[in-house]
């Protein structure tokens, strides 16, 4: 992941030059492109999104040829549905949503959206269909404001403030000297981990796509301001696609699916009611956190 998380604060540098002169703003999507490590082909079509469906079918990957982290992993995500992925750390379900994003490419089997294909698509028009807050927030040095318009830049000042409100950021924002235009510093060091959290969650509500990933998007924040997100979230998700990664599980029992991955692989889904009355691995990890 650091490959692409490297160029951003360059890229909060391109971007205030870039807004500064109103001049070409999609140079500064292409220099994301140049660290991408998957192959591109120009001839490729654009993804078109209608549901928002999301399939894996029998994908198999590993970072390193020698480590499967992926072992013939199948899920189907139905369009507009709310799911959570859980399980232990490291069983692989941030790699996941990597590869939904393309981050990477499979070594086995492929990922669908609607039907199509991922890796035979334009890259550009997947990402656009997909909002992410990664496990690792990324904030580039600029302004709070900048940081959340970066999630779709024709978006009107009203609307980043809604975003922003929406992410539980107005009292923090407000107790700032310089307010929205503070800058977050280097890697945004100058917030907290949940105030980062919430910049980046405001970015992915801003950006609004048929599909949201929300990696661990809440892990920092208290139980109050988690519950209070997680309600917008949802609300805002209503007509999406939304993937919840959650390693609480008390933030994801009303999910309309859970996939329980262990060791790369699916050992289990249901509804949390479902996974319960299984008595199986979910049912052990939910007691073991119900203490
Ligand atoms: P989870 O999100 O479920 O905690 P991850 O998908 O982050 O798990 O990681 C799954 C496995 O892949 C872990 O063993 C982790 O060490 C490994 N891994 C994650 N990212 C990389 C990477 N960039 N290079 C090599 N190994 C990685
Ligand atoms: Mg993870």
């Amino acid at each position: 992941m650091m490959q692409i998380f490297m160029p951003l604060n360059f890229l909060g540098f391109v971007y205030r030059e870039i807004k500064g002169s109103l001049t070409n703003i999609e140079n500064m999507f292409d220099l994301l492109k140049v660290n991408s490590s998957v192959s591109r082909n120009s001839k490729s079509e654009s993804l078109t999104v209608n549901q928002g469906a999301i399939t894996f079918e029998n994908v198999s990957f590993g970072y390193a040829k020698e480590r499967t982290i992926l072992n013939n992993l199948s899920l189907n995500i139905k369009a507009g549905s709310k799911v959570a992925i859980v399980g232990p750390s490291g069983s692989g379900k941030s790699t996941l949503t990597k590869l939904l994003c393309r981050f990477y490419d499979v070594t086995n089997g492929n990922i669908q959206i609607d039907g199509q294909n991922i890796a035979q698509v334009k890259l550009d028009s997947l990402r656009e269909v997909i909002a992410v807050v990664p496990q690792d927030t990324v904030l580039f040095n600029a302004s709070i404001y900048d940081n959340i318009h970066y999630g779709n830049l024709s978006a009107t000042k009203e609307q980043v403030i809604a975003a922003s409100d929406a992410a539980n950021l107005k009292t923090f924002v407000e107790s700032l000297n310089d307010g929205f235009e503070t800058h977050v510093g280097e890697r945004g060091l100058k917030l907290s981990g949940g105030e980062k959290q919430r910049v980046a969650i405001a970015r992915a509500l801003l950006k609004d796509s048929p599909i949201m990933v929300f990696d661990e998007a809440t892990s920092a924040l208290d139980s109050h301001n988690e519950e209070a997100i997680m309600r917008t979230i949802k609300k805002v998700a209503r007509h999406h696609t939304a993937i919840m990664i959650a390693h609480r599980l008390s933030t994801v029992t009303d999910a309309d699916h859970i996939f329980y991955l262990e060791q790369g692989q699916l050992v289990e889904e249901g509804t949390h009611q479902q996974l319960l009355e299984k008595e199986g691995r979910y049912a052990a990890l939910w007691r073991s956190q119900s203490q």
